[in-house]
C-alpha cells in the first residue's frame, strides 16, 4: 500500500473541494427524518450532486457516476465531510442496494433503477427486519407468492429507515412457502405507495420518524422486481450486508471530521474539564485516524481484485464503538450544557453533539448487532466452535 497521493489524486481532491465550496448549502438542511419538507430538501441536494456527477463517483458513467476507484471514493468522502455537506438521504439505495444491483441485476434492471437512484429521483428503504427476525434474519416470514408474471407480497416489516418518506423498498421474502431458514428466500423491490402497502412511522429516541413498520397486504409487483434468481435472496442479502458493514455505509471521513471537532471542543474548554478527558479525546482522534488507514488498506486490496470477508465485522464493531466513545467524550466536556436540544435557542452547535450521541447508540444494533458480529469473528476468523 502506497500512502502518498498521486498527482491525479491530488487534482481530483481539489476538484471535489472547489465544487463542494461552490455548491454546499450555506445553511444546514432540516432533518430528513422529521418532515416531508426536510426530506425533499435532501432529495433536491441529491439532484444537485447528480447534476455535478457526484451522486456516486464509483459507478459507471452510464449510470450517472464517474467510474472512479475506491481510493478516489475515499478522497471524495473526505472532501464531502470536510465541506459539511448534508447527510445522504438515499444511503440505503446508493451504498447498499446500488452495489448489489450492479453485481446481481440484469442489464434491464440496472437501466431501470440505477440512474434514478443516483439522481435521488427514487429514494430507497431497506425492508428486511421483521418483529421476530432481526439478528435471526433467516426467520423471515413475509411471503411473495408467484402469480403468473407477478408476485403477491404479504407480511410485516419493521425498523425500516427512511421508509416514512421514501419511494421504494427492497425486501426479503419467502418465495417458497414450505422452505425453512436461509432457503427459499428472494430479494424483491416494491413501491412504498403501491396498493396494499401501509407505512406506519415509529418515533425514534429524539422523536423523529426515522423508522417505520411496513404492512403488506396482497401487494402485487411484477417478477421483474426480483433481484437475482428465485431462492437466491439469502446470498444476495449477505453481499449487501458486507457492503453495509465493511466499507460503504460508514466511510472513515465521517469519524475523522467528528474527531477533529472533538479536539476543537476540548481546546475551547480545556481548563474546565478533568485532565483524564484529554486522554479520551486523544484516543478518539487516534482511533478515527487508525480506522481511516485500515480502510485505505482494505480499499487497496479490493482495488487489486481482493474480496471483503469477515473483516467487515471487525470494521463494524470498531466504528460503532469508536462513535459512542467520541460522542461520550464530547458530552463529558460540555457537562450540563450537553443536555441542550438542537431546538433550544441557546444550543448553537452544542445540540449536534447530543444528536450525534443518540444516533451513535444505535450503531452497535443496526447493520447486524455487534454481538452477532462477534459470533462471526469467533467462528469465521478465529475458527472457534459455535456456542
Ligand atoms: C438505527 C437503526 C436502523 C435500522 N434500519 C433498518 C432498516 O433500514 N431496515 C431493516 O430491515 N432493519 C433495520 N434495523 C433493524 C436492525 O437490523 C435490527 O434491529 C438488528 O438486526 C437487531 O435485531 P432486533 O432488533 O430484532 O434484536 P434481536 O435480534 O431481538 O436482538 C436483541 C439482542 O440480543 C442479541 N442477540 C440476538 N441473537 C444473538 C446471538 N445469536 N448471539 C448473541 N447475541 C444475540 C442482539 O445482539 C441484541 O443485543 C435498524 C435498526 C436500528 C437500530
Amino acid at each position: 500500500m502506497d500512502l502518498t497521493y498521486s498527482t491525479e489524486q491530488r487534482r481530483f481532491r481539489q476538484e471535489v473541494r472547489s465544487w463542494m465550496e461552490a455548491h454546499v448549502p450555506a445553511e444546514p438542511l432540516s432533518s430528513f427524518d422529521a418532515t416531508r419538507e426536510g426530506f425533499e430538501a435532501h432529495r433536491a441536494w441529491e439532484r444537485t450532486l447528480s447534476e455535478g456527477r457526484w451522486g456516486m463517483v464509483t459507478w459507471p458513467e452510464s449510470y450517472g457516476g464517474r467510474g472512479l476507484d475506491l481510493i478516489q471514493w475515499l478522497i471524495f468522502e473526505e472532501e464531502y465531510y470536510r465541506s459539511g455537506a448534508p447527510l445522504r438521504v438515499n444511503q440505503n439505495g446508493i451504498f447498499l442496494l446500488g452495489p448489489t444491483l450492479m453485481e446481481y441485476g440484469t442489464p434491464e434492471q440496472k437501466a431501470r433503477f440505477l440512474t434514478a437512484m443516483a439522481s435521488g429521483d427514487e429514494v430507497w428503504a431497506q425492508a428486511w427486519s421483521e418483529p421476530q427476525a432481526g439478528s435471526d434474519l433467516a426467520a423471515v416470514k413475509s411471503t411473495a407468492v408467484a402469480d403468473g408474471e407477478e408476485y403477491v407480497l404479504k407480511g410485516h416489516k419493521i425498523w425500516s429507515s427512511r421508509a416514512v418518506f421514501a419511494d421504494w423498498a427492497f425486501g426479503l421474502f419467502r418465495t417458497d412457502p414450505s422452505s425453512q431458514r436461509h432457503k427459499g428466500l428472494s430479494l424483491i423491490f416494491f413501491p412504498l405507495n403501491a396498493p396494499g402497502v401501509r407505512v406506519q412511522a415509529i418515533p425514534q429516541i429524539d422523536g423523529e420518524k426515522g423508522f417505520a413498520e411496513i404492512f403488506l397486504d396482497d401487494v402485487r409487483v411484477p417478477a421483474f422486481h426480483r433481484l437475482g434468481g428465485e431462492g437466491e435472496g439469502w446470498s444476495i442479502c449477505m453481499a449487501t450486508a458486507g457492503f453495509e458493514r465493511g466499507l460503504m455505509l460508514r466511510s472513515p471521513a465521517r469519524f475523522q471530521v467528528a474527531a477533529r471537532k472533538l479536539v476543537e471542543l476540548y481546546k475551547a474548554h480545556e481548563h474546565e474539564v478533568e485532565a483524564s478527558v484529554r486522554d479520551v479525546v486523544m484516543q478518539s482522534w487516534m482511533d478515527a485516524e487508525a480506522y481511516a488507514l485500515s480502510i485505505y488498506s482494505t480499499a487497496s486490496r479490493l482495488t487489486a481484485g481482493g474480496q471483503i470477508g469477515a473483516e467487515a465485522s471487525t470494521n463494524k464493531i470498531f466504528w460503532s464503538e469508536m462513535d459512542i466513545a467520541l460522542h461520550k467524550a464530547a458530552l463529558s466536556i460540555l457537562g450540563a450544557r450537553a443536555e441542550l436540544l438542537r431546538s433550544a435557542p441557546a444550543a448553537g452547535d452544542i445540540g449536534k453533539w447530543l444528536d450525534g450521541y443518540f444516533f451513535s447508540l444505535a450503531g452497535p444494533i443496526y447493520a447486524g448487532s455487534n454481538e452477532i458480529q462477534r459470533n462471526i469473528i469467533a467462528e469465521r476468523m478465529l475458527g472457534l466452535p459455535r456456542s
